[in-house]
């Protein structure tokens, strides 16, 4: 099935003078592949398969939860009662918004071993993961290729975006050079978040993936924007001062160590019992300071060197070097979800 600038369904797009006929018929040959449907990826998708991209691909590992609801807007009541896998339930909800668009649900857990297949046919990736472990191999990836993507994460009432041209613009490791050690950051499981903030974050990435799809590349924002919604602030840092010190590891040095293998937080299942050991790289953490975060979560115990918490559906334990147990799933994607929203990656 093909779009038609014609089609009535785009009528007011086409008629935005920058985009187009042309612009429309460029969106509907083009390829987006969105990593990670929570709060960033289901606006994202819910707005390119409005805007009739041809091809919207969507990888994600996890399941709804009713914690979802207030900011995942295309997952409903049902979705979380059923425990439906997000790729699948968004891919349900966007063809019966447009059966024009193919739309292809993949869930797994991105990695090194499937980055090749999943993302090498895409003209654009939009991040809509939670984690930076994710993001540094999106980055490499997308960096090694030349294809362009777009950065994007919220926490509270804040979130920031920049979209990353390869060979014309800063990447994600001239902005942020290393991945953060793990439970260094808080996440939105720790901190919160405001659904409103991150429909902004991802409102702006839609906006950008129209225009790279369009072809329309010298429309794009250069540079990283920062919101806040709570104070009400809206910061824009020039392309010129995210580019670091050093010569860039990904993108001047080309070293693409994400691309390894084994630079992927380990999760293994432990046999005989209902539990994933998940082992980020070499790290220190304060049980204590995990402990406070935690409050509120499910009951936190602190032990000799670790400390614990138990919610509902899983427990999980994480000691001083970052290894984490979490007991409640057999399943090591599921396991390393888990970690990266309540530790962090
Ligand atoms: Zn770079």
């Amino acid at each position: 099935m093909s779009t038609q600038p014609t089609d009535p369904r785009y009528s007011r797009q086409t008629r935005f003078a920058p985009l187009g006929n042309q612009g429309q018929e460029a969106l509907a040959r083009g390829r987006a592949v969105i990593c990670g449907c929570g709060a960033l990826g289901t606006t994202t998708a819910n707005w390119l398969v409005r805007a009739g991209v041809g091809k919207v691909r969507i990888i994600d590992r996890d399941l709804v939860d009713w914690s979802n609801l207030h900011r995942q807007v295309l997952f409903d009541e049902e979705d979380a009662r059923q425990v439906r896998p997000k790729a699948l339930a968004a891919a349900e909800k966007l063809r019966s918004v447009n059966a024009q668009v193919e739309i292809e649900p993949i869930t797994a857990d991105l990695s090194a071993r499937n980055v090749q297949r999943l993302l090498h046919d895409a003209d654009l990736v939009l991040d809509g993961t939670d984690n930076f472990e994710t993001r540094f191999l999106i980055n490499d990836f997308c960096v090694r290729q030349g294809i362009p993507w777009i950065y994007a994460g919220c926490l509270g009432a804040e979130g920031q975006a920049m979209t990353i041209v390869p060979g014309e613009s800063a990447c994600l490791a001239c902005l942020v050079p290393d991945c953060p050690r793990p439970g260094a950051l808080p996440t939105c499981e720790t901190a919160g978040v405001l659904g409103p903030a991150v429909g902004v974050v991802a409102s702006w990435q839609a906006g950008e993936a129209i225009k790279i799809l369009a072809g329309k590349r010298e429309a794009i924002t250069r540079g990283l924007v920062v919101f806040e919604l709570w104070q009400g602030r809206v910061r824009r840092i020039a392309a010129d001062r995210v580019l670091g010190e050093q010569p860039c590891r990904a993108c001047v040095r080309r070293e693409f160590i994400y691309l390894q293998s084994d630079r992927q937080a380990p999760a293994v299942t432990l046999c005989g019992s209902n539990a994933v050991q998940v082992t980020p790289p070499e790290t220190r953490l304060d049980p204590g300071e995990l402990a406070a975060r935690w409050q509120g979560l499910g009951e936190v115990s602190l032990g000799e060197g670790f400390v614990r918490l138990q919610t509902p559906d899983c427990q999980l334990t994480v000691f001083a070097d970052g290894r984490a147990i979490i007991r409640g799933t057999t399943d090591p994607a599921m396991a390393r979800s888990w970690y990266a929203r309540l530790v962090g990656l």
